[in-house]
């Protein structure tokens, strides 16, 4: 498999596994019209907490062996033990999954504060390391990182020296957070090399196709939406059309403009839609 994480440049997407075992089919129809995009790599979420991990390993497994596309697997490790992530990465690793995005997770609500107190890896980097070590596994390392910072920390500064032992334990590329607005990306990236992060950076983008968008996920990530953004929202939120049209020309048009400004990898938060993904592809896609 070609080094995913080597390319100069990529448009990759993310997908997230069917929440019922009857919807198997569905998904892999979807991911069937992804993979005729050909995108350089395909990411798969995995559920909070660690649920539903097969499920992420078997659309992973899909992916990389029956379409032929790189599979990025997400794992989480806030409410797993060491032996639980060595196990699922090694099952990965059989189906010939090696690229994983590694991160923390959120706390799931039901975990009490002894449990997340005692938990075997406090943090991303910390799995990171753990899973460079493991002996002959040969995995591949991603991170993830916020350019308006994780919304636990006090401040971008802090984030960026705990993104910068992402690095440090082995991460070899970081996916970003969604955001709106391309200057807060710009000036991440200007603070993350002046912090002495060399990795790629691809750049998280959500078409926002839907209204309701905005009051689920995108409030989820703690993103800011600038004001064009929501003007756009008011004035279309009555028009499903115009919506979609609307939501995927702007994340078109941000695309683009981080193109000119020389970010070469591009990963896109698909929502499972491919004909938004396909539309996109094909107008940023030179
Ligand atoms: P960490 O890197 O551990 O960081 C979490 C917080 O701890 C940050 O505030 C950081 O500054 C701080 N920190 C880090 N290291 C230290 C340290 N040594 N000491 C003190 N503080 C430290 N969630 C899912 O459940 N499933 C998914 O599939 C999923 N996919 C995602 C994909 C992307 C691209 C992104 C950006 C997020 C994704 N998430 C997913 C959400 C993610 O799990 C949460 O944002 C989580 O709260 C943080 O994960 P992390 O790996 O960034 O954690």
């Amino acid at each position: 498999m070609s080094d995913i994480f080597e390319q100069p440049s990529s448009l990759s997407f993310e997908v997230f596994p069917p929440k019922k075992d009857g919807e198997f089919e569905a998904a892999f129809s979807l991911l069937d019209e992804l993979g005729e995009l050909k995108p350089d790599f395909i990411s798969v979420t995995y559920g909070a907490g660690g649920s539903h991990s097969k499920k992420t390993a078997d659309i992973a497994s899909y992916i990389q062996n029956r379409l032929h596309i790189p599979a990025l697997a997400h794992l989480t490790c806030v409410g797993s033990k060491k032996e639980d992530i060595r196990r699922e990465a090694e099952s990965l690793r059989e189906q010939g999954v090696t690229h994983i995005l590694a991160l923390r997770g959120d706390r799931p609500k039901d975990m009490s504060d002894e449990q997340f107190a005692s938990r075997d890896f406090a943090h991303a980097s910390h799995m990171i390391r753990y899973l460079k070590s493991l002996p002959g596994a040969g995995l591949q390392i991603a991170g993830a990182c916020y350019p308006e910072k994780h919304y636990e920390a006090e401040s971008l500064e802090q984030d960026l020296a705990r993104l910068k032992e992402k690095q440090e334990a082995g991460a070899r590329y970081l996916i970003s957070q969604l955001f709106f607005d391309n200057r807060v990306f710009y000036r991440f990236l200007d603070r993350a090399a002046a912090k002495g992060i060399t990795l790629p950076v691809s750049a998280g983008i959500m078409p926002i196709t839907t209204a309701r968008q905005i009051g689920t996920t995108v409030s989820l990530s703690g993103s800011s939406v600038p004001k064009e953004l929501t003007d756009l929202i008011a004035r279309y939120c009555d028009s499903p059309q115009d919506m979609r049209k609307a939501g995927i020309d702007y994340a078109v048009r941000q695309i683009l403009d981080l193109k000119s400004q020389g970010v070469s990898h591009i990963h896109i938060y698909t929502m499972n839609r491919p004909k938004t993904a396909a539309e996109i592809t094909a107008a940023v896609r030179s």
